[in-house]
């Protein structure tokens, strides 16, 4: 079994290879991550971790705010990695 993981984070000019990216909410920069789920597929681990600056972050201690953001990192990630999921 081999573990991959994956950082999702918001479009900019940042280089791609950086610890720092934009917040995938409000686009400030961060290099604060939250490690968002797991998904299995063949032999592979995926590891999500989403960037999200420490601001965001504290408003999901709200319940329906965490709903939105976690609804928001799924369909990112469904439409970023479509392989992963079964198609239909
Ligand atoms: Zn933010």
């Amino acid at each position: 079994m081999t573990i991959q993981e994956h950082y999702i984070y918001n479009n900019s000019n940042l280089p791609k290879a950086g610890w720092i990216h934009a917040c995938i909410e409000c686009r400030e920069y961060t290099s604060k991550t939250i490690f968002f789920k797991v998904i299995q597929h063949k032999n592979v681990i995926h590891e999500f971790h989403i960037h999200c600056c420490p601001r965001c972050k504290k408003r999901h201690s709200n319940i329906s705010n965490y709903i939105e953001f976690s609804k928001m990192c799924d369909n990112i990630i469904m439409g970023k990695y479509k392989s992963l999921f079964p198609s239909g």
